[in-house]
């Protein structure tokens, strides 16, 4: 039996939709194979998944700059 290549198929849309939600929870195995293989074969997506990574990062440095501040002792005036 032939496997089923249109079950991993992803139209833009959907590949986008996916790596949102990558950010908030783990894909599921089918979703992450589809998603790695829309992203092998889309000129546009890769871009949007770079944009997704620099807010992660960006968001990832602000979460710590607001850990530090937090953990610093107050200052006297
Ligand atoms: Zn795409």
């Amino acid at each position: 039996m032939k496997p089923n290549i249109t079950l991993l198929r992803r139209t833009c849309r959907q590949a986008t939709v996916l790596l949102i939600a990558r950010e908030d929870r783990r894909l599921s195995l089918p979703d992450r194979i589809a998603l790695k293989l829309h992203l092998a074969v889309c000129k546009t997506c890769p871009k949007f998944e770079n944009q997704v990574l620099t807010l992660r990062a960006a968001m990832g440095r602000w979460r710590h700059y607001t850990d530090e501040a937090e953990q610093s002792p107050p200052r006297d005036r």
